[in-house]
Parts: structure tokens; C-alpha cells; sequence
């Protein structure tokens, strides 16, 4: 059995951190040595542009396993240490192309399969959405990652998303696992976030690991613009400590039988 952990980040609602999530977490997993591979699977394409890339002008995409079947798409270069399957605004038209596709679910699950041995991390970052993008992506995890901002209406989102999952796994993938929940963007200045990071911590934490938050700080802004991991552009950040901490804890993720 492979023993390679693919960690899906997944949440419906938009800019919680998944991207961001998904560069940093996976630069920290490269750092100790771990062979990492990044999957875009958002038509907006943001993690091929973290990367500093330019979806436009790459030849390859995610759509070709996606939408035709063929072999997954690495970027012939490691970006900052990892490999990364770049995406670009054609993938938006998947959901409708594959309309009518059997077993549609599966076509990322299938196309990791060929590469999959040749990394320990692969690191899915998915659009901000419930649609088949998504479950194409959850399909394909042994783990679901989530990031959850510490404000009251994303805290109420997460019985949609832990419905979907139930879905996830009563359809397409019954092995799918938590690797738990990480609060992002956290502000500890306003009573209200803390009072919502204390509700997170204590009704999450039954489903999965709820991880140490990571403060809301513009240095993730900064360190997109210049399209590098935080610790690229300041090492010393007090997030960079905090990543590195979640980063261990995903490295002793175990795999389900
Ligand atoms: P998503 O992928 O969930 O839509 P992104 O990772 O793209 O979210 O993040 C949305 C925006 O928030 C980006 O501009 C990013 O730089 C910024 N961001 C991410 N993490 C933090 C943080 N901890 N504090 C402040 N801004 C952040
Ligand atoms: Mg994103």
C-alpha cells in the first residue's frame, strides 16, 4: 500500500488561508526533507501564482487529468523545493465538460496513482466552493486539512462542510481521515475571536486536531506579492514558528488500513 499522505485543504468559503496553507505547509514538509507536491485544483490559480508562475502563459494544467484523462501535469522544475501541478481558468469549465462522465469523482484519485510513491506529501489546494472541483479533490485525500478563520459565521459554515464530508465518504472515498483544523488569521486583540478560537477549540477538537492558530498578520500579503513562502521573506516571523509546529504535526500523520 502507498504510503504517501495526500492532504486535501478544503474549506467552501474564500480567502481562509487554504493557498497560503497549502505553499506554506508544504514548504515546512520540504524543509525537513520530504518530497512535497503541490496540486492546484482552483481555476483562479493562485498557488500556481504563489509559486511564480504565470497560469497564462504555462502550457500545462491540472484540466488535462481532469477534463482528458491524461497523465498529471508536474512543472518539468521543484519550485522552492517542492513539485507543483500548476492550474489555470480553463479548469472552470471542467464541471461542465465533465457533466456527463462516468466515474468523474475519481480522475484526480486515478491520475495521482502513476506519481503518487515518488512524493511523501501531496498537498491539494482546492477552490473556494461544494462543487465538483472539490469532491474531485476530497475523492482523492487520505486527509482533509481544513483552515477556519476564528469569526462566528465561519465557525457556523463548518456543519455544511462536515456534511459534504460525510457525503464524501458514504460515496467516494470511505477512508478519508481528518488531519484536523487550523485557525487562521487570528486576531487575539478582539474579545470576540478569542471567545470563537476557545468554541473552535473546544467542539472541534472531537472531529479532528484543532492546531495552534496563526495570527493575522500582512506579512503573508507581502511575502504572496514577492511570490515566496513566509519563512522566504522573513525567517524570523513569529508565523514562520507556528508553521513549522503544524508542519511536524502533519509529518506524523498515519495512514488508515
Ligand atoms: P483562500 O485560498 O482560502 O482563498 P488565500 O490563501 O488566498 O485564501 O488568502 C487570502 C488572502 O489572505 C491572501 O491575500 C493572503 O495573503 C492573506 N492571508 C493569508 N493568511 C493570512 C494571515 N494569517 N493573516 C493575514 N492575511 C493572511
Ligand atoms: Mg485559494
Amino acid at each position: 500500500m502507498s504510503q504517501t499522505r495526500i492532504i486535501t485543504l478544503f474549506n467552501q468559503s474564500g480567502g481562509v488561508a487554504k493557498t497560503t496553507l497549502t505553499q506554506n505547509l508544504g514548504y515546512h514538509l520540504a524543509l525537513k526533507k520530504r518530497r512535497v507536491l503541490l496540486v492546484d485544483m482552483d481555476p483562479q490559480a493562485s498557488l500556481t501564482t504563489f509559486m511564480g508562475l504565470e497560469p497564462d502563459e504555462l502550457s500545462i494544467s491540472i484540466q488535462q487529468t481532469i477534463v482528458d484523462n491524461k497523465p498529471l501535469p508536474i512543472y518539468p522544475e521543484p519550485i522552492h523545493g517542492m513539485a507543483l501541478v500548476p492550474a489555470d481558468i480553463n479548469l472552470a469549465a471542467s464541471e461542465m465538460q465533465l457533466s456527463s462522465a462516468i466515474a468523474r469523482e475519481y480522475r484526480l484519485k486515478n491520475g495521482l496513482l502513476d506519481v503518487q510513491d515518488n512524493y511523501d506529501f501531496i498537498l491539494i489546494d482546492c477552490p473556494p466552493s461544494l462543487g465538483l472541483l472539490s469532491i474531485i479533490s476530497l475523492t482523492a485525500a487520505t486527509h482533509i486539512l481544513v483552515p477556519i478563520q476564528c469569526q462566528f459565521k465561519s465557525f457556523k459554515g463548518t456543519e455544511l462542510l462536515l456534511s459534504t464530508i460525510t457525503q464524501v465518504r458514504s460515496h467516494t472515498n470511505p477512508r478519508l481521515q481528518f488531519a484536523g483544523f487550523v485557525p487562521t488569521m487570528f486576531d487575539g486583540r478582539t474579545a470576540q475571536e478569542s471567545r470563537t478560537l476557545k468554541a473552535v477549540q473546544e467542539q472541534l477538537s472531537e472531529i479532528g486536531t484543532v492546531y495552534p492558530p496563526i495570527p493575522k498578520t500582512i506579512a503573508f500579503a507581502d511575502a504572496s506579492e514577492r511570490r515566496v513562502p513566509l519563512a522566504l521573506f522573513d525567517k524570523n516571523h513569529p508565523a514562520v514558528g507556528i508553521l513549522k509546529k503544524i508542519a511536524n504535526s502533519i509529518d506524523k500523520l498515519e495512514l488508515k488500513l
